[in-house]
């Protein structure tokens, strides 16, 4: 959970709620787990459920913005609402799933994203 399973913000470095919320599930799957249908694997698949899309999605935005800074700043500069979403996506009033959908609509943006969907 938390640090030691990767589960932190890939592009403001923020862990603390991924922390606690794998913390919660992990104690939530120990305590299903004491009853017969229960079971640990459960946990994985609460954590990729509930973090997957989101890390990833936060992942290849980290790397486009520190990766290709000049690109992002031509394109945000064009496009100020993407840089409000990105802020709102670090602040978590946004999710990064959303941001990445409209970063892909952008030509410029498409092309430091290089080969992924
Ligand atoms: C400088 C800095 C600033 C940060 N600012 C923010 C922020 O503003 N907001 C935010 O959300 N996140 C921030 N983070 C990230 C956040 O601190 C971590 O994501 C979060 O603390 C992870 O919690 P954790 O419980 O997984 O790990 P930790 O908080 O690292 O807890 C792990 C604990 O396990 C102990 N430990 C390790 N090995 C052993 C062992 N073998 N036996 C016993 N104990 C052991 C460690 O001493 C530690 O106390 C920051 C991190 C840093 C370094």
């Amino acid at each position: 959970m938390g640090d030691a399973a990767g589960l932190t913000d890939p592009f403001s470095g923020e862990g603390i709620y991924y922390a606690l919320k794998s913390a919660e599930l992990a104690a939530e799957t120990v305590i299903e787990s004491l009853s017969y249908t229960g079971r640990m694997e459960k946990y994985t698949e609460k954590i990729l459920e509930n973090f997957h899309k989101e890390l990833s999605s936060g992942a290849i935005i980290s790397k486009l913005v520190y990766n290709f800074p000049h690109l992002v700043h031509k394109t945000v500069r064009k496009n100020p609402e993407i840089a409000e979403m990105l802020f709102k996506a670090a602040g978590g009033e946004e999710s990064y799933s959303g941001l990445l959908k409209e970063v892909k609509k952008i030509p410029l943006l498409k092309l430091g994203l290089g080969h992924h969907k």
